[in-house]
């Protein structure tokens, strides 16, 4: 490349190696600009190795009007990077990058390989192909303005120093799972840029409940049931499908959707939780179904005649909770005891007292306020030149692909409108 044409290439500096950072980096820089990747770590998408479960699941395959069912905080603001860089354009890319993906149940769409690492590879061989400079072990402390204008960045590695470019993507990421590199260091970069940052919170997190119960549960995973969670007397939130005890509480798919649809509110007041566990059961049909099994077990104990009906180890905790004798013969449990039963069958009680830490949220709901952003181009509307993608922006979604979709489709949309 001459001196002179290097010159005219617009300089990029990407802050954050994570998947907007990486996103962004390799598109800018096949679209023709000159592009530094700056990366705290020591390797690349710490996080996104440890998306789906080590096997990342990067998009949802469902229609593009679909996703935004999906996303929780401000939709709107993400319709333009997400119809320039839908689902099924961020599965082309990745494949023609020559990574084979799959799609599974609920439009998840993986690596055929089941490897996030793979999805690392694809994007930091294409930015190594693209000329993208990558500086790991190199810790951005700062970045300077000049006349309402992205200058430079000050890094701290071995020596402090300041490099300067065209313009800079901050792709920081949140706060969840900090051992990953986000420490929420962009949300400090946006307020020193003059940018409004709104509450933030773990989100997509397990929840913690008052008392043991939890506990004497923990790993048993209950499928096909209803959640109904009650806020302030309100009833917020039924849904069925699938929950988890945990050594403090509850999570799995009802409960993260829960967390991520009433984050403030149960972070403020908790909640009240029932789980219906024969939600296709009504009483009257529980009922005859409750006889049917203590006549077939007549002269067994209480406490051993609910195996057909209930797991293994939620039988003591409901037991107990019922109050109902568990030597007594079932032949002598009286109709008001059942009753009891029943209605612990149909309304398992528990108390929400808080929401689970961003060690172990899957996002982090809040941040930069995109009002002050423009949604067509991802550039801070108070400074020029600077661009704020993924994580870092007041954007969340929920569980199936769509926080990667965000990502991705943010970072192109800025690569797109800084080269353009
Ligand atoms: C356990 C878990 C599982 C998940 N699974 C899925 C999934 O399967 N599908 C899905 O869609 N989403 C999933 N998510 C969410 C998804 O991983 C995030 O939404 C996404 O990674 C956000 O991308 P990002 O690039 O904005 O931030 P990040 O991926 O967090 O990247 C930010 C990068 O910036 C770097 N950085 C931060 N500050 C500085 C600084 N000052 N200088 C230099 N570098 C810096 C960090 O080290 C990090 O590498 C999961 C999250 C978790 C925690």
């Amino acid at each position: 490349m001459t001196g002179r044409r290097r010159k005219l290439m617009k300089e990029l500096i990407v802050v954050g190696g994570g998947a907007a950072g990486m996103m962004g980096a390799l598109c800018a820089a096949r679209m023709g600009a000159k592009v530094t990747l700056i990366e705290k770590n020591e390797k690349l998408g710490k996080k996104l190795y440890i998306t789906g479960k080590g096997r990342c699941n990067l998009t949802n395959a469902c229609d593009t009007a679909d996703f935004f069912k999906n996303v929780v905080s401000n939709p709107k603001f993400l319709y333009s990077s997400v119809y320039g860089f839908d689902p099924q354009a961020v599965m082309s890319f990745f494949e023609e990058l020559g990574l084979k993906l799959k799609t599974e149940r609920g439009n998840r769409v993986f690596p055929d390989s089941d490897k996030s690492s793979d999805v690392i590879r694809a994007l930091e061989q294409g930015m190594r192909k693209e000329g993208v400079e990558i500086l790991l072990n190199t810790t951005v402390e700062k970045i300077n303005t000049e006349n309402g204008a992205f200058s430079s960045v000050t890094v701290e590695n071995k020596d402090r120093k300041c490099l300067k470019a065209d313009a800079c993507f901050i792709a920081t990421g949140g706060l969840s799972y900090a051992s990953t590199g986000s420490t929420g260091d962009g949300y400090r970069f946006a307020k020193e840029a003059g940018h409004r940052i709104t509450d933030v919170f773990p989100s997509l997190v397990g929840l913690k409940c008052e008392g043991d119960l939890p506990s004497r549960m923990e790993g048993l995973s209950l499928k096909n049931i209803e959640l109904s969670a009650r806020i302030e007397k309100k009833v917020v939130y039924r849904e069925q499908g699938e929950l988890l005890f945990t050594h403090n509480g509850v999570s799995g798919p009802l409960i993260l959707t829960l967390s991520a649809k009433f984050t403030k509110k149960l972070a403020a007041s908790g909640a009240e939780l029932f789980i219906d566990l024969k939600p296709a059961l009504d009483r009257e049909a529980l009922d005859a179904r409750i006889l049917r099994d203590f006549n077939e077990a007549a002269n067994k104990m209480f406490c051993n005649s609910l195996d057909k009906l209930l797991p293994s180890s939620m039988i003591p905790v409901i037991v107990e909770l019922s109050g109902i004798d568990p030597q007594k013969r079932v032949n002598s449990v009286t109709k008001e005891e059942r009753k009891r039963l029943l209605e612990l069958i149909k309304a398992f009680p528990l108390t929400v007292t808080s929401i689970g830490g961003y060690n172990e949220a899957v996002v982090t709901k809040g941040g930069v306020d995109v009002k002050e952003i423009d949604p067509s181009t991802m550039e801070s509307k108070l400074v020029r030149g600077l661009y704020f993608i993924g994580e870092v922006l007041d954007v969340d979604a929920l569980t199936g692909g769509f926080n990667l979709q965000i990502a991705w489709s943010t970072a192109y949309c800025a690569a797109l409108a800084f080269t353009g």
